[in-house]
């Protein structure tokens, strides 16, 4: 894909968002993302371990979900370790944002999951790799 956010483009991005900013705002969606909401059955284990070592680097987690059972999607991700920031919000509010919150990667099951999980993952290991390693930059 000839874009300048196709996988390569978006990861460059991530990491030099995470290297200016020490910190990323991740949002995640609940529903087939992080939970089996519907019983479909399969592995879920993967992205909420990645979103768990988020919150080990003190990254943002912002949970963006319908408001459907809110308080208890809320601690169903407290339960897994994921314990959202902020709910259907960003910690970055643009003047004329409107309705759409600012995350500087999404992880949700109708949107590239894999490719975020991946690029996602990518941005993680130099954040610990960098962190294990004090004065590396
Ligand atoms: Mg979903």
């Amino acid at each position: 894909m000839n874009h300048p956010f196709n996988d390569k483009g978006a990861a460059e991005r991530l990491l030099q968002e995470y290297r200016k900013y020490k910190t990323l705002i991740v949002g995640f969606d609940f529903d087939n993302t992080i939970f089996d909401y519907h019983q479909n059955g399969g592995d879920y284990s993967e992205v909420v371990e990645l979103l768990r070592e988020c919150r080990r680097l003190r990254f943002n987690l912002c949970l963006f979900t319908i408001e459907d059972r809110i308080d208890w999607k809320y601690k169903v991700c407290y339960q897994l370790g994921i314990k959202p920031d902020y709910v259907n919000e960003s910690p970055v509010i643009f003047e004329n944002g409107g309705k759409k919150p600012y995350f500087n990667i999404f992880l949700d099951d109708r949107a590239g999951l894999e490719s975020a999980y991946k690029t996602l993952k990518q941005v993680v290991n130099y954040a610990n790799t960098e962190s294990y390693e004090p004065g590396q930059e």
